[in-house]
């Protein structure tokens, strides 16, 4: 039987732009059946509702605490709630998977590293990225930039974005040879109906499984637009 997770999905209590609560994110994804959701909030100098002008470690707290409610609602009900985040620069999006909060508090002013810095620090201690949307159109990004050997992977199916942007998307993991990627990019639980992401064989039972198993290449992706 294969299942399916969500891979890129928001929270009210982290990301500015999310506009429901982990809570209401997990009974969606439990009521269609969904094995699993990561939670990736928007990072700190991303979209995020922790104020700069916090600590470090209050910071921190706030980015993980969607993560964290997520998990509890998912303990209750059965569905398995793994942690990642978005880490912006300029308008590209980094989607990083593998660390943990712990890890997180132990490392100050990530929010600070220049862009190639901060990938190969994440990937050397052992984060899988995943280049979100790379090839998203909007007002507040001033350029498309791509950083083809910086990466795992690329999200060429975001739920939220045009054909066309997938479908350049698709074109450069293509053309680069990068393992492909689907996330729904959820901000708004019910209220999005078409879903992207991965569906296993067997069942992810941690963040590392699903590492293991995107690795592996033993994954399909999935949109729900295509149903
Ligand atoms: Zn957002
Ligand atoms: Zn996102």
């Amino acid at each position: 039987m294969s299942r399916r997770y969500e891979t890129h999905c928001h929270t009210g209590e982290a990301s500015r732009c999310a506009r429901v609560p982990a809570e209401e994110q997990v009974r969606y994804y439990h009521s269609l059946g969904f094995d699993g959701i990561i939670i990736t909030d928007h990072f700190l100098g991303g979209n995020t509702t922790a104020p700069a002008q916090l600590g470090w470690k209050r910071r921190i707290e706030i980015l993980c605490s969607g993560y964290k409610n997520a998990r509890a609602e998912g303990r209750r009900l059965g569905l398995k709630v793994f942690f990642g985040w978005e880490f912006a620069h300029l308008g590209c999006d980094f989607l990083t998977y593998g660390l943990s909060p712990e890890w997180l508090l132990e490392n100050e002013n990530l929010d600070q590293m220049p862009i190639v810095d901060y990938l190969q620090y994440v990937r050397r201690e052992g984060a899988l990225v995943i280049h979100a949307h790379p090839f998203r159109e909007a007002p507040y990004i001033p350029y498309i930039q791509l950083l083809p050997r910086q990466v795992d992977g690329v999200e060429i199916l975001n739920a939220c974005r045009k054909d066309f942007e997938n479908e350049r998307a698709a074109e450069y993991a293509r053309a680069y040879g990068l393992p492909v990627f689907a996330g729904g990019d959820n901000h708004s639980a019910a209220k999005q109906t078409r879903l992207c992401g991965i569906e296993t064989e067997e069942p992810l039972d941690s963040i590392d499984d699903f590492i293991r198993v995107f690795r592996a290449g033993e994954y399909r992706l999935f949109d729900t637009k295509e149903e």
